[in-house]
């Protein structure tokens, strides 16, 4: 129903607004507009609250969590990094702790830990025993060969008398010469050497028994004191005699003996000299093929390890002051001193009063840790590790750099292997996220356009069903109020002559015949809406019911000035139609035809055969339809918004009606219309009976 002004439910601001809007007066329409734009405001309200908004502060989460989950992400790869780095700091600290145990594995066994270094660490270079007092005892010693003071002038000559004759092959006389020197020698050095070269002469001039007393005797009294050279003398008269020696066996046995005592981890080795090494090498060159050749290589090889190691520490005697070695008094403990100077690393045990101290190439450990952590299997793929000096910048995209526990100075750094693909990762992280955040924000905000749009179409058909029914009332009220108008006048007798009386009898037929056409199209419309409209379908002449309908409309139409020609085609087939349906369609198309239509105007009805079908047209030269109108007219309460046709009384359903019965008939219907010259409805009835729409 329309609302009233007077309704309660009529809310006093739609009112209010209604009143400012329809300038003072509220009328209906008026009113209903506010009411449509209230619930049109509502409804964005309501949508704003309970979907945009909500979107939005989703969407507002979403995108901040975009952040918090790359620092997240961040914070991952770094725990993985750390993880990855105390593996590997643990990895380190197991090889140095293998080797720090079997040194002690050895010190338990009473193995004395300074040979056969290789088998501890292949980076082991040297060791060196010092005693409690912090004084290198073995193998190797610091002692500093003692400057002679020249020798007085009885020795001089004695002993280069006796070098005279020794080059003239008089060799007795030359060994009495050098025992005179040895006598008048102010020094053991000189002493010893004297001696010695008295052995040699007493060997060259034959006697033999006398030699080996004589090297005896040098053996005897100079065994701890070094020639000029760095000999021991103990250990040249003892290799003299037994060179002097016949049986073989004795002489090998011998020099075996020698041989074992120099290579000995307790026999020092004066780093710098090298008389016990060229003794030991000469010892068992002579040995080369009469000992056992097993013993004989092992031999050379403890030689080798020897010298290796004395030159490896006679290079960096200087460093071993650099590090407390008296420090240490925990046994087993071992402390780590590194050198960067000269690449070396030196470590130090203390055991049962004795210090240890190993020295190492520390660019070789270095460099043998790295290859280890590198390649090691268990480290997470997407991750390099490498060791640093300590000092040294990290290259860029370290993600934990942590300093060696037993190492100080290095630092492990671990970063990630590809930093670029690590980046990349982020990146589709972040594009995936913001692309989610704005399709649902985009879904929410069609998804409200498009309720917004399905809603505006719902009002705009309420409004148009409102727009009916006051249409509808005011359509009937007009004939109502014609007939009861011109009956009463001619109740009361109020006409002046046969011809008034007759007008009015005609007036009442006309409104009468004009209220039953709506109350027709109304219950037709009823009907077709609920579905339960039928036709009967009967094959009839089409030129026939087209002349009635034009006739029974004719007087009204030409009473409102309106000339109405028809044309029919000769020998119109019969068509099956329903002939009250039929009649209602032209009935309605000319009703239009007249409203529309030019006053004064002309209207044109015409039936022609068209293939298989025969084509009614209806015509006018009218106002015309607007094209955007075209499509629209055929909706139900569909009225055009030009105030043209609003001045005229319509409901809107008369050509959906139309429509609806030439489609159920099996025909389709068309309009062709040109804005101020004039419209022309052309409908189709198929010939061959149908079975449709009954
Ligand atoms: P009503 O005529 O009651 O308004 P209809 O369904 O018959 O309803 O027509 C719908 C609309 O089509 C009309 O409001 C009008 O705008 C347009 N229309 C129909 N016939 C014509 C015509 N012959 N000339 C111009 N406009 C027309």
């Amino acid at each position: 129903m329309v609302p009233s002004m007077e309704s309660p439910r009529v809310p006093p601001l739609a009112r209010f607004i209604a009143r400012l809007v329809g300038g003072g007066r509220t009328d209906v329409r008026a009113l209903q507009n506010v009411l449509a734009l209230q619930g049109a405001v509502r409804f964005t309200v309501l949508m704003g609250i309970t979907v945009l908004v909500p979107a939005i502060l989703l969407s507002w989460f979403a995108l901040s969590d975009i952040r918090a989950e790359e620092l997240y992400f961040d914070a991952e790869t770094e725990r993985g990094a750390d993880a990855a780095a105390a593996k590997m700091l643990h990895e380190i600290d197991a090889r140095l702790s293998a080797v720090e145990s079997a040194t002690i594995d050895r010190l338990n066994r009473g193995q004395p830990p300074v040979i056969g270094l290789a088998e501890l660490s292949p980076y082991l270079r040297a060791a060196l025993v010092l005693d409690d007092d912090g004084k290198l005892v073995a193998p190797l010693t610091l002692d500093a060969i003692p400057e002679l003071a020249p020798p007085n002038g009885a020795y001089r000559h004695a002993f280069g008398d006796g070098q005279i004759a020794d080059l003239r092959g008089r060799y007795d006389e030359a060994a009495a010469a050098y025992r005179n020197a040895a006598r008048y020698a102010a020094d053991p050095v000189r002493a010893g050497t004297a001696s010695f070269a008295q052995a040699r002469s007493l060997s060259r001039a034959g006697r033999t028994g006398a030699a080996d007393r004589a090297y005896q005797d040098v053996y005897a009294d100079y065994t701890n004191v070094r020639d000029e050279r760095g000999f021991l003398f103990g250990d040249l008269a003892s290799l003299q005699r037994i060179r002097l020696a016949s049986d073989p066996d004795t002489r090998r046995v011998a020099l075996e003996e020698i041989v074992q005592r120099l290579l000995d981890p307790d026999t020092r080795w004066v780093i710098g000299q090298g008389g016990e090494a060229a003794l030991a090498s000469a010892a068992i060159d002579e040995l080369d093929g009469k000992s056992d050749p097993y013993w004989v290589a092992q031999a050379r090889q403890l030689l080798d390890d020897r010298l290796a190691q004395m030159r490896w520490v006679e290079e960096r005697t200087d460093e071993l002051e650099l590090f407390d070695i008296q420090s240490q008094d925990v046994d087993g403990k071992f402390n780590y001193f590194p050198t960067h100077e000269s690449d070396s690393l030196w470590t130090t045990v203390t055991w049962e009063d004795r210090t240890y101290i190993f020295s190492w190439d520390y660019g070789g450990l270095i460099g043998g840790l790295q290859d280890a952590i590198r390649r090691d299997p268990d480290l997470d793929p997407s991750f390099t590790a490498s060791l640093l000096r300590a000092k040294t910048a990290p290259p860029t995209g370290v993600l934990v750099r942590e300093q060696l526990p037993k190492l100080t100075d290095l630092n492990l750094a671990v970063a990630p292997a590809d930093p670029a693909s690590l980046d990349a990762q982020k990146r589709q992280r972040r594009t995936v996220r913001s692309i989610v955040v704005f399709l649902a924000v985009g879904m929410s905000v069609i998804g409200i356009v498009l309720a917004g749009r399905m809603l505006a179409a719902e009002l705009e058909i309420a409004r148009m069903k409102t727009d009916f029914a006051a249409n509808v009332s005011h359509e009937l009220r007009s004939p109502i109020t014609q007939i009861r108008l011109k009956g009463e006048a001619l109740q009361l007798d109020l006409v002046f002559d046969d011809a008034d009386r007759q007008a009015h009898y005609d007036a009442i037929v006309r409104e009468a015949e004009r209220l039953s056409r709506l109350v027709d199209n109304v219950l037709d419309f009823a009907a077709i809406e609920t579905g339960a409209k039928k036709y009967t379908f009967r094959p009839e002449d089409i030129g026939e019911i087209l002349t009635n309908s034009v006739d029974s409309a004719r007087g009204a139409l030409e009473a409102q000035g309106l000339r109405v020609t028809i044309t029919i085609a000769d020998h119109l087939p019969v068509v099956w139609v329903d002939r009250e349906a039929l009649g209602q369609v032209i009935q309605n198309l000319l009703s239009n035809a007249a409203k529309y239509g030019a006053d004064g105007g002309w209207i044109g009805v015409s039936a022609d055969l068209d293939g298989d079908n025969v084509a009614v047209s209806v015509s006018d030269g009218g106002m015309g339809i607007k094209p955007a109108d075209l499509d629209k007219i055929w909706d139900r309460f569909y009225r055009s918004s030009d105030p043209k046709v609003r001045r005229k009384r319509g409901t809107g359903i008369g050509l959906p009606i139309v429509r609806y019965i030439v489609e159920a008939h099996g025909g389709e219907i068309t309009v062709d219309s040109a804005v101020g010259r004039g419209t022309t409805f052309t409908f189709t009835l198929p010939l061959a009976p149908r079975d449709t729409g009954a």
